[in-house]
């Protein structure tokens, strides 16, 4: 099948390499050349990897390569049968991206979106195939994580469902379904425990350290919440904070000031060295 991947960030080269890897053709599209180099980059690092480890046949690896082709042009030069959109959490840039894919995609195609929190229904209503417009949010790091939920729209038909739950578990992930309300299921209740552990840092409760090493020795979480808010991305985490607060409009869902202050100051976590803690 060909796939269109708009976005080549961390989720979007994920998606990419994951997609290439099932036997799609996929096309990666990003307005930053910038981006789509580190993408690039990735996929590969991850390859080579793939094959030190014996996990891989170096042929495979470079055929899963070549089916990856890179664009920075406008996306109406796309022809794909899927198009998976995984740009910046943002919602006025989505809707955008949206009507571009809905005019310029074959009629039938499916416009999926990675989207972390933004409802599927209003990303369908701007297009005129609200029926193909489904909710696929892989998780991070794409090529590790088993779990995609898949969010159905008002208006998704059951045959966009069954087609993405057949194409995802093609890819060897899992799909759990569930309805359009802010932030789904996953945001929902993850993402208001990361704000709760920077409300604690900013308080002076505890050290960075401390809350982490809390949650991961007390509660066996993998990472700590202020290390996974760095890898998700503070303004990820942050556009995420306030669809839930507009969506339900309830402050209980209100962004940490400190998490606001972090990211106008340009200090987003892993992906530019700085957020609660330091990287090379
Ligand atoms: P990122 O900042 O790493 O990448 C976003 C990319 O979108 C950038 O490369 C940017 O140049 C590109 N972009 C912006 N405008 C564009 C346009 N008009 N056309 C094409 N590309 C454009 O962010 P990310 O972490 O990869 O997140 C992408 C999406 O995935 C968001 O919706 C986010 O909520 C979601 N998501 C993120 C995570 C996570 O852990 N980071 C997990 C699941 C889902």
């Amino acid at each position: 099948m060909r796939v269109l991947v708009v976005g080549a960030g961390q989720m979007g080269s994920g998606i990419a390499q994951v997609c290439a890897a099932a036997g799609h053709t996929v096309s990666i599209n990003d307005i930053d050349q910038a981006a789509i180099d580190r993408g690039l980059a990735t996929i590969r690092r991850n390859l080579s990897r793939a094959v030190e480890k014996g996990r891989m046949q170096a042929s495979e690896a470079a055929e899963i390569d070549k089916r990856i082709a890179p664009t920075n042009t406008p996306i109406r030069s796309a022809d794909a049968e899927l198009a998976i959109e995984a740009a910046s959490e943002d919602v006025a840039l989505k809707k955008r991206l949206f009507r571009e894919l809905d005019s310029t995609l074959p009629k039938s195609a499916i416009l999926a979106s990675n989207t972390s929190s933004i409802s599927i229904t209003t990303l369908g209503a701007t297009t005129n195939r609200p029926a193909n417009v489904i909710g696929m949010h892989f998780m991070n790091p794409v090529p590790v994580m088993q779990l995609v939920e898949m969010i159905r729209g008002l208006e998704t038909s059951d045959e966009t469902a069954a087609f993405t739950k057949r194409f995802v578990e093609q890819l060897g992930k899992t799909p759990v379904e569930v309805n359009d309300f802010p932030g789904f299921v996953s945001n929902r209740v993850l993402m208001p425990m990361l704000n709760e552990a920077m409300f604690a840092y900013m308080e002076g409760v505890g050290s960075a350290k401390a809350i982490d090493a809390i949650m991961k020795l007390g509660m066996n979480h993998p990472m700590g919440p202020l290390e996974l808010a760095d890898f998700i991305g503070l303004d990820t985490c942050l556009a995420i904070m306030e669809v839930l607060h507009d969506g339900f409009g309830d402050p209980r869902y209100r962004p940490c000031p400190l998490l606001k202050k972090m990211v106008a100051a340009g200090h987003l976590g892993k992906k530019t060295g700085r957020g609660f803690y330091q990287y090379a």
